[in-house]
């Protein structure tokens, strides 16, 4: 049970307000394959999440969406700490880790511990926007990546719309950027646009000419219009909105990688994005296992603790196993994209499926252990509130975004059996 914070913008500054149960994953799990540069950024990352996240985060998880209520100050903290640094190199104002991949999803895996929410904002301006602008050439890197970097301006990223997003093919699309001389005119509109409520720019998809073109446009260009946040069952904090292209002149120059290459930069993109999303799928699994192996311990029932019955034992000890595995694949993922393989399947479409899936079955078993406690977003009686209700309702959009489970086994069958048996 947490005590509630009454002010989720400004977080406490000690975690010892907090009732957070034991960390199981320092008894149960093993790092051996993970690098120095990894380990020591789990621990920096945990640090500022026990310190700035675990307070703000059921807040966050529990008020409706409004542009407003972006959890602003918590994303200065963690600008402030340098979190938004951990997956760039040097030269651009990054850590310039070995690993910076597999860092970055470890620091996921850690935010999504306390608020899914959190994670998809890091997740969407770090991964998304800010990988996708690696393709970028070294002026607008000046101008647009070196700002997110240091939390100045807030990126967003752009492919889904109306009638297209799991299938992206030029057909389906219908954001269009007509090319004139030195500039693009770019009419459309994309949905569910994580961050764009508060964003500065975004990375966007567009048909361009028979082929695909990312562009950045600043969102306070004319003709540009964000709407209202969604309102959706979870992942509160997370804004997103449709955005309006309405005639909007955009500088050619502001062209990410060449013409035509759009596409390509933007499918590796979520292929970085989901290995991301495995992790948070890891870090909300997480988190369920050790509320509800603490719960399992103390609750007590016919005279002994809940967890004195076989049924739980074994439950814990198969998700136990489940955490180790989903732990494993995404780290292996993130690892070989380290090595420089941009597209490491099968095992990022593997992680991404199985975390997040696992993360659901988990979230399920959670309010199972809580019982009516679960199910209860806050007691009439005292006020408490436990975590499990918030995973229950985040979990779901992990099993959907940035490639739907679906897709991810499509790919992995693809590896199979080759494209052209699976299509
Ligand atoms: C909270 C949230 C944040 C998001 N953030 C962003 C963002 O920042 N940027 C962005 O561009 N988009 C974003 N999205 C969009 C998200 O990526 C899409 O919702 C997702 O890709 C699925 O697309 P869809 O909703 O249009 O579903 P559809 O494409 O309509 O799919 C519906 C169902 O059909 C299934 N399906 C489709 N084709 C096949 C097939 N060949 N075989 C089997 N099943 C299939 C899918 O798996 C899915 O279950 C976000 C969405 C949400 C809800």
């Amino acid at each position: 049970m947490n005590a509630r914070d009454a002010s989720a913008a400004e977080p406490v500054a000690s975690t010892q307000l907090l009732d957070m149960p034991p960390r199981q994953q320092s008894l149960l799990y093993h790092d051996l394959g993970t690098p120095q540069d990894v380990l020591d950024m789990r621990t920096r990352v945990r640090q500022v999440a026990d310190r700035h996240v675990a307070p703000a985060a059921w807040e966050i998880g529990h008020r409706e969406e409004a542009r407003e209520r972006f959890p602003r100050a918590l994303f200065d903290e963690l600008a402030h700490a340098g979190l938004f640094r951990v997956p760039f190199a040097a030269d651009i104002g990054g850590l310039g880790l070995a690993h910076p991949a597999t860092a970055t999803a470890v620091m996921i895996e850690e935010l999504a511990y306390h608020s899914n929410s959190v994670a998809a904002i890091v997740d969407v301006h770090c991964i998304l926007a800010g990988h996708a602008l690696k393709h970028a050439s070294p002026a607008l890197q000046q101008r647009y990546l070196a700002p997110l970097l240091a939390g100045q301006k807030i990126g967003s990223f752009a492919t889904t719309e109306p009638d297209a997003s799991t299938d992206l093919s030029i057909k389906a699309m219908q954001t269009i950027a007509t090319f004139h001389d030195d500039h693009f005119i770019v009419n459309g509109r994309k949905r569910f646009i994580t961050n764009s409520p508060v964003a500065d720019f975004v990375v966007l998809l567009c048909v361009d000419d028979g082929r695909m073109t990312e562009l950045v446009v600043d969102l306070d260009s004319p003709g540009v219009r964000v709407g209202a946040p969604d309102k959706k069952m979870g992942n509160h904090g997370q804004l997103t909105a449709d955005i309006y292209f309405d005639q909007v002149k955009v500088a050619a120059d502001r062209v990410v990688g060449e013409r035509g290459q759009g596409l390509r930069i933007a499918l590796q993109t979520l292929t970085y994005g989901r290995i991301g999303i495995a992790a948070s799928g890891v870090g909300m699994a997480q988190s369920v296992f050790d509320h509800s192996v603490q719960r399992l311990k103390t609750r007590q029932a016919f005279g002994k603790p809940v967890a004195a019955n076989q049924h739980w034992q074994f439950r814990m000890a198969e998700r136990a196993t489940e955490i180790e595995n989903a732990r494993n694949l995404y780290v292996k993922a993130a690892l070989r994209m380290d090595a420089g393989i941009a597209f490491p399947e099968p095992e990022a479409a593997m992680a991404k499926w199985y975390g997040t899936n696992l993360a659901a079955d988990i979230a399920r078993d959670g309010v199972q252990v809580f019982g009516g406690y679960g199910f209860t977003r806050e007691l009439g009686a005292d006020a408490s509130h436990y975590h499990v209700e918030e995973v229950y309702r985040d979990c779901k959009i992990a099993e959907i975004y940035e490639g739907t489970n679906e897709i991810q086994k499509l790919v992995i069958a693809r590896s199979i059996f080759g494209k052209n048996i699976t299509g």
